[in-house]
């Protein structure tokens, strides 16, 4: 199978060509660990895990070396330490174990691994004094050290950007004694207060790029094959990490294919925590959206796309799971996923094109490729028997239900399908999940069902 993927660099779509069959490397940078992942957050990790997944399925579960790196040396985590008088440490930690467990909800699988920059600190200084040696890279009079931008003549490559044009962004502290404007800087001085470490230019701390590329170069050597990352690290972000490794360790090409997610938005508008349409993944889950449902609104746009995070999404994607594990109860899971599914994703990773699959799988009665295609994208993994709740409703519970469910039938009869279907979403609201045929509504309790809200029927 060919296996294409859209490469923001040569802005076109490549067949993908392994650097080494034995060991695909593929690098996604990672969050910034100081608070909560937000939704958008989340994007970049379950698009990087669906490619994780298909990379592994076509070249061998141990042939793909994935890493996403975690950073854990940012000016960000500095001002929440010094906000809330919490070690950088302990806010670090934290957040990582909130990170994994919020992954582990979205099924999205561990990389083969996770660095933490503070790991890597000594690569990092080993890569600048490489650069300086090189005329890459200068020391300032105040302890900065600054890469010399246009020393790199393929600088804007990626980004399809001309030097003169460009204006650095606020992420990575200025110095004002650059030589350039253009230029970016590579390590910074810490005061007695921040985080620093000893280095031939005093006591400080690396800037935010060096931090992938010296991971990099320690975990993927000096060529790999995919980078990844949302779309707004190209520039500068991504652009800087090209010219530090092209001149450091010029023989190697660096990344092969760049590959960037869209922006997720909600309702419509960017989301912003002072216009209150801001998630993080738990507050979604505490909200009652199960984490296979976050993940299937992730993958139904495609990746490249801006993604619009809306309450009628959610709500779709549940219903369509929930019908699909009623569907394959009881069914077992073919060998492999449906070869229209695989075909879907070897064709820049087009998920919205796979779940088109998925339900003509659903609609032809192939639940067993229907029940393989979802486990390989990450949904319906658990053991769906165990996955249904086992409680037993009580006579009176079951009674209310029965009463709703004929109220809904007599509206019906007469026409009042503003009633009937006011009655079908009170009775979902509960987590069940209700089935018309013909002569009868069937029912069943979801995975959702949530007996504390049946008192709301
Ligand atoms: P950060 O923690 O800000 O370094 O971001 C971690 C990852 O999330 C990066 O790949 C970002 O590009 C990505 N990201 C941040 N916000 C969004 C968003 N609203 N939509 C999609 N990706 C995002
Ligand atoms: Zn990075």
């Amino acid at each position: 199978m060919e296996i294409k993927f859209f490469d923001t660099k040569e802005k076109k779509k490549t067949v993908f060509k392994p650097i080494d069959l034995k060991e695909i490397k593929l690098y996604v940078c990672g969050p910034t660990v100081y608070d909560r992942a937000h939704i958008g957050n989340a994007r970049p990790a379950v698009v990087f895990d669906v490619l994780f997944r298909f990379l592994r399925y076509n070249f061998g579960k141990n042939c793909v070396t994935y890493v996403r790196n975690f950073t854990d040396i940012d000016d960000k985590i500095n001002k929440q330490s010094m906000d809330t008088g919490r070690s950088i440490k302990s806010i670090t930690d934290e957040t990582i174990k909130w990170y994994k467990q919020d992954m582990l909800q979205l099924n999205v699988l561990e990389p083969s691994k996770s660095p933490r920059a503070t790991e890597f600190v000594g690569a990092m200084i080993k890569q600048i004094s490489i650069l300086i040696n090189n005329k890459n890279a200068y020391q300032d009079d105040t302890g900065h050290v600054l890469f010399s931008t246009r020393s790199f003549p393929d600088y804007g490559l990626l980004s399809h950007r001309k030097l003169d044009e460009m204006n650095f962004g606020s992420r990575v502290a200025v110095s004002d004694n650059k030589r350039d404007p253009l230029d970016f800087i590579l390590w910074k001085p810490s005061d007695e207060k921040t985080p620093g470490w000893d280095s031939p230019w005093g006591r400080g701390r690396p800037g935010w790029h060096i931090e992938c590329s010296a991971m990099i170069h320690e975990l993927l050597g000096e060529s790999f094959d995919i980078h990844g990352g949302g779309i707004d690290l190209v520039f500068p972000h991504h652009e800087n990490e090209i010219a530090q490794s092209c001149c450091s360790y010029p023989k190697g090409g660096f990344a092969n294919i760049w590959m960037h997610n869209g922006f997720l938005q909600i309702e419509g508008e960017k989301m912003a925590k002072s216009s209150g349409n801001f998630f993080t993944v738990q507050d979604l889950i505490q909200m009652g959206v199960n984490g296979e449902v976050i993940r299937m609104v992730l993958m139904l746009t495609h990746y490249r796309q801006p993604l619009d995070w809306t309450r009628q999404r959610v709500s779709d994607a549940s219903k369509v799971l929930n019908k699909w594990r009623l569907l394959c109860a009881g069914k077992r899971a073919s060998k492999s996923p449906a070869s229209s599914v695989l075909a879907a994703l070897a064709d820049d990773l087009n998920t919205p094109k796979a779940f088109a699959e998925l339900h003509e799988l659903a609609s032809a009665g192939n639940y067993s490729e229907l029940l393989s295609s979802a486990q390989f994208l990450g949904l319906m993994e658990q053991d769906l028997n165990e996955a249904l709740p086992t409680i037993q409703l009580s006579d009176f519970e079951t009674k209310k239900i029965k009463s709703l469910l004929r109220k809904r039938f007599e509206a019906k009869k007469v026409k009042d399908f503003v009633t009937a279907d006011q009655i079908r979403k009170k009775i979902e609201r509960v987590g069940i999940i209700l089935q018309d045929k013909s002569d009868k509504t069937e029912w069943s309790l979801s995975p959702n069902f949530n007996r504390k809200k049946m008192k709301d029927l």
